[in-house]
């Protein structure tokens, strides 16, 4: 199940990063947007690789060495290669995830066993070249293509954290309508109620999920169901520009043509002026043309996902 007991979402997270003394020094590594934001609004699933497979604490450090694209995992002093049980291990316990369906994953950034981009390989001339990939991320994401990923340094940038937000959730929301025996008209009505959202993120490749949708009787359950869900990921994966907010803003304001008065007209345009120049979030227009939407029972785009923008943490 992809939530926890009590219904909230889960999220893997670098056990490290909660501020479990789980690192090679005994230390942690407590990061406030994991242990504020990310913790009250997900189950965390707390996982240290180099613990899990009996490292210990404190332990020696370990680095990737070698070919970049796949690297040993050695000891720095001793040189112990712990490669094919760490390799393993990832495997298997990125298989037990799959079993939680963690709807994402916060890496910690840099470690040969977490890190998700750019971590040092150490080279035969001592020199380090910052393409790896730490062991389990590495296996994390072949066991889980589709599960949003980042990395924690990243998730300081307002944009960044908003777009692993809405990933998250938007994935929470795909398993769920694809949950045990689906019908095709639920899955309609599912594509129908996050149109906007995906359009705001590339009107091309939503056209593209609408004619899967339009053939879904023509496949078998499966293929669709996989087909469908990479896609929808993909776009999700695309990250929504001021101008595509604009333009998926503008397709809703034109369902309330002629409806709105002079002074709800005037509010609108000042929202949408404040959130071009980016003065605003999209919170507020968004949360608006809800509004008038629901006040002028505008049934065409009442229940779109896209006019409750709840992922924005801003
Ligand atoms: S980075 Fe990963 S392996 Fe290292 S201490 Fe943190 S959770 Fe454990």
């Amino acid at each position: 199940m992809n939530r926890a007991a009590n219904g909230t979402i889960k999220i893997g997270v670098s056990a490290c990063l909660t501020g479990q003394e789980v690192r090679y020094d005994g230390g942690h590594k407590l990061d406030p947007l994991v242990s504020g934001l990310l913790a009250e609004r997900f189950d965390l699933v707390p996982v240290c690789p180099e613990v899990e497979i009996g490292m210990g604490t404190p332990r020696e450090t370990i680095q990737l060495t070698g070919d970049p694209v796949r690297p040993a995992l050695v000891a720095t002093q001793t040189g112990r290669d712990w490669t094919a049980e760490m390799n393993e291990w990832s495997r298997d316990r990125s298989l037990a995830l799959a079993g939680d369906e963690v709807c994402g994953f916060v890496f910690k950034k840099n470690s040969p066993s977490c890190g998700l981009v750019a971590v040092p390989v150490i080279q035969d001339d001592g020199l380090p070249l910052l393409v790896g990939r730490g062991l389990f991320a590495a296996a994390f994401a072949r066991t889980h293509p589709l599960t949003p990923l980042e990395d924690e340094s990243r998730l300081a940038e307002p944009r960044i954290r908003d777009h692993f937000l809405e990933r998250v959730y938007a994935y929470d929301r795909l398993v769920r309508a694809f949950a045990g025996s689906w019908e095709n008209e639920a899955i309609v009505e599912f594509h129908r109620r996050e149109k906007m959202l995906l359009m705001s993120h590339s009107p091309k490749r939503c056209v593209e999920l609408d004619r899967l949708i339009e053939g879904i009787a023509d496949f078998r359950p499966s293929a669709f169901r996989e087909q469908y869900r990479t896609a929808y990921m993909e776009t999700m994966a695309v990250r929504p520009t001021v101008r595509g907010h604009l333009e998926t803003l503008g397709t809703i304001a034109d369902h309330l043509s002629g409806r709105l008065t002079p002074d709800q007209q005037r509010h609108l345009i000042e929202l949408l002026e404040d959130f071009r120049a980016e003065r605003i979030s999209l919170k507020a227009p968004a949360e608006l043309l809800a509004q008038y939407v629901e006040l002028h029972a505008v049934s065409e785009v009442s229940d779109q996902v896209y006019l409750d923008p709840h992922w924005l943490a801003g």
